[in-house]
Formats: C-alpha cells, structure tokens, sequence
C-alpha cells in the first residue's frame, strides 16, 4: 500500500486557512480529506461532538462539515457549531444548508449569519421532506424547488465556495441516472464549485458516476463519500431511508460476521480502507467522512492507509 503520509504532511505545513474556498483547496490539487459532523440535541451529544472534533484535529482535514436537521430544525446549532469551529479551531468549516421550510428571504438571513460566524463554505441542498425522504416533496410558499435555486442565491448573495449533493447511480427521485447528471451540470452552471457523493459502498460506482458526469461537461470535483459498516442493521437503514441498498456483494461480505459484532466491525473497517484506497488510485480528489460524531472508525481507517498525525 503507498504510503500516504506525505500528503498529511503538505497538509500539516499549511498555514491556518482562516475563511478559504474550499473549491479552491481542492482545485489546487490537494488531495482533500474532510469530517463530517452533525448538530448535538443534548448536552451528551454535544460533548461526544467535540470529543470527536479534537480527537480528528490533529489530522488536519482540509475542511469539516456540519449537517442541517431535517426540516431547518438544527439551523441555531449548524450555525453555533460551525461558529465555534472557525473561531476556536485550526479546522475549515462548512455549514449545510437545505430549503426545506425556508422562503428565499430566511435562506438570505442564514447565509448572512453563516457569513457573520466567519463561515464562508456552504453546501447548498434542497434536503427532504419533514416526513422522511420518500415523501412527496412540497416546497415552501415564497422557497425554492430545486437545490440549484440555492445553489445561485448563494453565488448572488456572494463570497460563498458553494458545495452541492451527488448521487452513485443518480438520487432515488430521479427520473433516471442521466437526469440526475444533468441536474449536477446545471447545479455546476449555477455556481456550484465541487461535490460530495452520498455514501458509496463500491468504488466502481463512484467511478461510473464521475465518467457519465465528465462525458456530459460536469468539469467540478468530486469527493466520494465515506461511511464504513460498523453496524449492518444501522447502515442498511440509513441507505433504505434514502431510497438505496447496500449492493449484494458488500453486504455478503460483512453479514458471515454477522453472529460476532466485532469482526463485523473489523470487517467493515477494512472494507472501508480498501475502497478509499481503490477511490484514491483511481484519482479520487479526496475523500469525505461520515463521522457520525465519532473519530474511532475515521482513525482506523486513516492508520490502514497509513496516513498518520
Ligand atoms: P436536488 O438537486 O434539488 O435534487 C432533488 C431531486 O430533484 C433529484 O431527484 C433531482 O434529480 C431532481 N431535480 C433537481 N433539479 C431538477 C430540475 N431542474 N428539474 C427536474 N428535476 C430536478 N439533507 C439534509 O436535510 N441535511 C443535510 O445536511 C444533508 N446533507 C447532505 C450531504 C450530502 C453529501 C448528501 C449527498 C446529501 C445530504 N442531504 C442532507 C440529503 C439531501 O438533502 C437529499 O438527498 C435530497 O433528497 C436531495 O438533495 P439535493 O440537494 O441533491 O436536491
């Protein structure tokens, strides 16, 4: 396996980035390693968070990510986390941002308090309905239907590196996978500097997706996303939530352990460890972690590829 501590070190030697563009991080070809994290509802939670935050710290992502709650529920706790995040670490925040339940003048107010809180990278999202992602999707009165409508408020209101959703064989909703891609190339049109995938589980997946993006003219990065099986019940529910299934030979792979949790776990730590090296080979610009608000699995993943603090 190559050694990947060099990257970690080009990334250590950087100098704080303070409010930089995270498409412009990528673009210079730094390979981008970036944690996920979503807002706390409790005083445990919130401990658990930046337990999490500091112990990933030390590797120094290029930047992290905060979700925001279904239905704008997080909006306060996004913003004070990322708020937190850009004051009081070394780390890049970005601040999620879905239309759900927002007219276009409270998403101006958010993007004006992610700016006041020194947060100048968004992922701009339409998100899912309050009932769950396979209801109907209503939009607000005086909102926005699509995530590209985000996507150019944000690059109007200006100052923002804009991030938006792809999907591994096109967003459940999708007519096809075809429409979906040109769904990412408009949201390229509209302002949008790179991708992050929703979770992959095979990196032939991610592979075809970039290759079908390319061929249409989407020219922006894209980041695979990474959330490891730890627990099959666990993920196989987060993927059925969101209209997916984790592919047959994945599953079959981790569910002989089924009987002994902690070899599913190991099992699935390296499953994880070979599909980003796969993802990294085959000129992936980084990879993108769903913590979970956990560091344990991200860390273990990071010593199987051999990239240190
Ligand atoms: P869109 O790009 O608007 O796409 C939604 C659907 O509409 C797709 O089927 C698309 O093909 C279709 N569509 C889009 N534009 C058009 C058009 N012009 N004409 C016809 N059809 C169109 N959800 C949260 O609530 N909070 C989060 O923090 C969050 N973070 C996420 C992070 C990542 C990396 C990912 C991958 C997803 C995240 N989600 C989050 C989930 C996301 O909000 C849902 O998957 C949602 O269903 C789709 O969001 P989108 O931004 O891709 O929407």
């Amino acid at each position: 396996m190559p050694d990947r501590g060099g990257q970690v070190l080009r990334l250590r030697d950087m100098v704080t980035r303070g409010a930089r563009a995270i498409g412009e991080l990528i673009r210079e070809g730094e390979r981008s390693f970036s944690f996920e994290f979503f807002p706390p509802k409790d005083e445990a939670g919130e401990e658990q968070l930046w337990k999490a935050i500091s112990e990933l710290e030390p590797y120094r992502p290029t930047f992290v990510s905060v979700t925001y709650g279904a239905g704008g529920s997080s909006r306060d706790t996004t913003l004070r986390v990322t708020g937190r995040i850009a004051r009081e670490t070394s780390m890049l925040p970005m601040g999620h941002l879905t239309c759900v339940g927002h007219t276009k003048d409270e998403l101006e107010s958010i993007l004006d308090a992610f700016a006041e809180e020194g947060v100048r990278n968004v992922l701009a999202l339409r998100g899912d309905p309050a009932e769950g992602p396979r209801a109907e999707w209503i939009p607000t009165e005086g909102g926005f239907e699509h995530a590209c409508e985000l996507v150019s408020l944000a690059r109007d209101h200006g100052g923002f590196s804009i991030g938006v959703a792809a999907f591994p064989g096109g967003h459940p909703g999708a007519e096809s996978m075809e429409r979906d891609l040109e769904v990412l190339l408009e949201k390229q049109r509209c302002g949008a500097e790179f991708a992050i995938t929703d979770m992959l589980f095979r990196a032939v997946d991610y592979f075809e997706l970039v290759e079908k993006a390319s061929a249409i003219g989407v020219e922006i990065p894209v980041v695979p996303g990474i959330m490891p099986i730890l627990n099959l019940g666990q993920v196989a529910r987060m993927a059925e939530l969101s209209g997916r299934e984790i592919p047959a030979d994945v599953r079959a792979r981790v569910e002989v352990h089924r009987d002994d949790p902690a070899a599913l776990r190991a099992e699935g730590i390296v499953m994880a460890a070979q599909l980003c090296e796969e993802l990294l080979d085959g000129g992936a610009p980084g990879l993108h972690f769903y913590t979970l608000n956990r560091s344990k699995a991200t860390r273990e993943i990071f010593a199987a590829l051999r990239i240190t603090v």
